[in-house]
């Protein structure tokens, strides 16, 4: 039984139990009882906490860790993960207000992000909370609002590295971007900090998403630690916190191999003993939301109606793209493959078939498997999406063609 897909083996949290699967030890038509509707998200606290625990085993104790905000915002998963991280990330106003309701300090509450409004940045620093300044134009409305409000805002310096993380599912560095200040920029702006009130805080170099390869994580950690340590040459003041980025991927699809964490282990352990050296103030970082969350939650929906068009099986679910674009392969695939799709209260009954599982909206787009090999499936029986926990609800277009939300649950 393989759970995720042939390929992947196994899912590392979620069983099957009378062939339906489990998730916190309940089988998905319990769950579903329970909620009294479909289609939901259920994502399971046991899982993150799982997860969390296999990632400070890679840690060593000088580097923290940090949950980015925008994988899963729901209160509940935030509320569930703050205690067991060290920091928090953000990308937004509200998801700021989300992580001043935790028992995080300002200082381990950062934000980054290319389009800060003016409101947001008021917001920050009134909050004291480290901003990952993006731009000249935020370091200078910072120091204006420093100057009004008598306070001192915490600044870090988000570089665009000369260098980019290969291989990665989604590059965001590495020339042009909109991303940070491009390394070569970031001197000029370390001079200008000199003259105003801001309290210089470090640098965070985040370069890439969804990265399976070990070898290409660990060379752009190297890079950052070399780069941070060319930057702070020029920095006002020592460097006390040093973000080396995340990006660590989850499999998605056939042939993905599982990112393999013993080489990041190693690498992290002598960056970390060489920042010991060459930067001795700065507390290291990295920040991950993905590797988090991603496998710890499911999209589940259930099927409406059997169709078969000229020689092919179409499963029509009461959920679709609208709830769950990555799924759709929409979100930035550029050749759609399938995220692995079971049916989950018949997880291995035979017969199977190969069939689309496909969406209610008036678009070819509303696709959540195409043309998969499944259990036989008639109307009424469950269909779920693993590997849903990050950059699902969120992350879709809800308000397309105006159906009713998805129910969220953390069990
Ligand atoms: C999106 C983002 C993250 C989280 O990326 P994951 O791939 O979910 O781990 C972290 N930091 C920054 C700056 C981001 O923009």
């Amino acid at each position: 039984m393989t759970l995720l897909s042939r390929q992947h083996g196994p899912h590392p949290y979620f069983g099957v139990r009378d062939d339906q699967l489990v998730v916190a030890g309940k089988t998905i038509e319990a769950i579903a009882a329970s909620i009294g509707r479909t289609p939901f998200y259920v994502y399971d606290r046991a899982a993150i906490a799982a997860r969390i625990a296999e990632l400070r085993d890679v840690l060593p104790t000088r580097v923290d860790l940090h949950y980015a905000i925008k994988a899963n915002p729901m209160p509940e998963v935030v509320q569930f993960i703050a205690p067991l991280v060290d920091g928090l990330d953000v990308a937004s106003g509200r998801e700021l207000t989300l992580a001043l309701t935790t028992d995080h300090s300002r200082a381990d509450i950062s934000f980054a992000g290319p389009g800060k409004s003016t409101a947001e940045l008021d917001q920050a620093a009134a909050a004291g909370i480290v901003v990952n300044a993006e731009s000249t134009r935020e370091l200078h409305y910072l120091a204006s609002v420093a100057e009004r409000s008598g306070t001192k805002p915490r600044v870090a310096i988000r570089v665009n590295p000369d260098f980019e993380l290969k291989t990665s599912g989604m590059k965001m560095s590495g020339g042009p971007k909109q991303f940070g200040i491009d390394a070569e920029q970031v001197p000029q702006a370390l001079e200008e900090m000199r003259s105003l009130p801001l309290e210089f805080f470090g640098f965070h170099i985040f370069s890439g998403s969804q990265n399976l390869r070990h070898e290409s994580i660990a060379e752009s950690q190297r890079n950052a630690l070399d780069l941070a340590v060319k930057l702070a040459a020029h920095a006002p003041g020592p460097v006390r916190m040093l973000n080396i980025g995340g990006g660590f991927g989850i499999p998605y699809f056939p042939g993905d191999r599982r990112l393999d964490l013993a080489p990041i282990k190693a690498n992290l352990a002598a960056v970390a003993a060489d920042a010991a050296q060459r930067l001795p103030d700065a507390q290291l970082m990295i920040e991950l939301g993905r590797y988090i969350v991603g496998e710890a939650g499911l999209y589940v929906c259930r099927i409406l109606d059997r169709k078969v068009s000229r020689g092919q099986v179409f499963l029509v679910v009461d959920g679709g793209l609208h709830h769950h674009l990555a799924a759709s392969g929409n979100f930035g695939q550029v050749i759609r493959k399938n995220y692995p799709v079971v049916i989950a209260n018949r997880v291995n009954a035979e017969p199977r078939e190969v069939a689309n599982v496909v969406g209610p909206l008036c678009t070819p787009l509303d696709l959540l498997a195409d043309r998969m090999d499944l259990a036989r499936a008639e109307p009424g029986d469950l269909v779920a999406v693993m590997q849903s926990g990050a950059y699902g609800l969120t992350a879709s277009p809800l308000g397309f063609l105006s159906h009713p939300a998805p129910s969220e649950v953390l069990l």
